[in-house]
């Protein structure tokens, strides 16, 4: 029951008003307008009255991040996720259950989505990484449906699948197919990761929704973008980690390459997500850090061509789509309160999104980094 006070309404400490910002609403900025937040969701009111107001003339109000391909190391790394306006992180592998138990539902921190453990070859490079979950190796359709069950079971969000080029470690074309075909059985949506042109033949054939990593190597087959765009499947390139990759071994397939990759995707229409494989794994490709990455991400996928506003889109809306996350990824009623205020227009210069003023994540506000 709210009691007005003699001095005027009583102040609701869980209600905030944002007066005179402009929105992006999904494709453009709105005229300055008020948006309300009221129990760690967006209002429909637009009424400021007995909220805490902040003034936000001059600066833009963005949905909160989503970076779709992160590793998971501790409540740490929500902390940084957050400081940098992630809001949202989709974790494409992190072991061991009870870790990734503990980061789930943190109460004002970045939200997860999980693959748990990944589905790996014996032979790859992900069987040499110190610590590597004894389960993750799956050799045969039989035990590909054995470890999707069990994942499931452990309360995954989705099922990863590392596909390596044809012979060099990876899973199987049968055990791929059979990994993604019980994922299906299971409601999960599959990811794969594809970091050379051949990998991600095998895993467009397997019928992997999401493909992650770009080639490095070549070019992805023009029959591959071709079916991929049909299909509707989707791809979080991570050219945050391409680029490091490239940059860490001398001899390696340049970065352009990668890059070139993207701009065909994305001319012959599959959606593109910011993702950038953020992680302090020992033994990864390169580590690449939490939370300010996706906005060197968010420059990347401009330099490969999307325009501003769809890269914002890749990085809100999209990813909340093709995941199946309802609640966010837009600035509207009812959904989630998760919003970053900046300085500096992203539709004009996208690094404007590193100038993070204020942050909400659930509602809870957090002070931004400060690089
Ligand atoms: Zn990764």
């Amino acid at each position: 029951m709210n009691h007005p006070s003699p001095s005027g309404p009583e102040q609701r400490p869980d209600r905030t008003a944002l007066v005179r910002v402009r929105v992006f609403d999904g494709r453009q900025l709105t005229e300055p307008r008020t948006v309300v937040l009221e129990g760690g969701v967006l209002s429909s009111e637009t009424s400021t009255s007995g909220a805490q107001i902040l003034d936000g003339d001059g600066m833009i109000l963005l949905p909160g991040l989503i970076d779709a391909h992160v590793h998971l190391h501790g409540r740490d790394t929500l902390e940084q996720l957050c400081s940098y306006g992630v809001t949202t992180a989709l974790d494409m592998a992190t072991w061991p259950p009870q870790l990734l138990a503990s980061l789930r539902r943190v109460t004002g921190l970045t939200d997860i989505r999980s693959a748990g453990t990944p589905a790996i070859g014996s032979g790859g490079p992900h069987s040499r990484i110190p610590g590597m979950a004894a389960d993750a190796i799956v050799r045969s359709p039989q035990q590909a449906a054995e470890f999707v069950a069990a994942q499931v079971s452990a309360g995954v969000d989705y099922i990863k699948i590392v596909a390596e080029e044809p012979g060099a470690g990876g899973p199987d074309q049968q055990t791929m197919n059979a990994l993604v075909a019980a994922a299906h059985t299971h409601g999960r949506l599959t990811v794969a990761h594809a970091a050379t042109a051949g990998a991600y033949t095998m895993a467009l054939d397997a019928g992997a929704d999401v493909v992650t990593h770009i080639p490095l190597d070549r070019a992805i087959a023009q029959d591959d973008i071709a079916r991929m765009s049909a299909a509707g499947r989707v791809a979080v390139p991570t050219l945050t980690m391409m680029e490091a990759a490239a940059a860490a071994r001398p001899g390696a397939p340049a970065y352009h390459t990668a890059e070139q990759n993207v701009t065909a995707l994305h001319r012959a229409g599959v959606p593109v997500l910011a993702g950038t494989d953020a992680n302090t794994q020992p033994g990864a490709p390169a580590q690449v850090p939490h939370g300010r990455s996706l906005h060197h991400e968010l420059e990347l996928l401009v330099a490969a061509g999307l325009t501003t506003a769809e890269v914002l889109r890749a990085a809100t809306a999209a990813p909340a789509l093709h995941f199946g996350l309802r609640d966010r990824g837009a600035i509207a009623p009812g959904l989630r309160a998760d919003l970053l205020l900046v300085d500096g227009d992203p539709l004009t210069d996208i690094s404007a999104t590193r100038n993070i003023r204020h942050i909400w994540c659930g509602g809870h506000a957090h002070t931004p980094a400060s690089d």
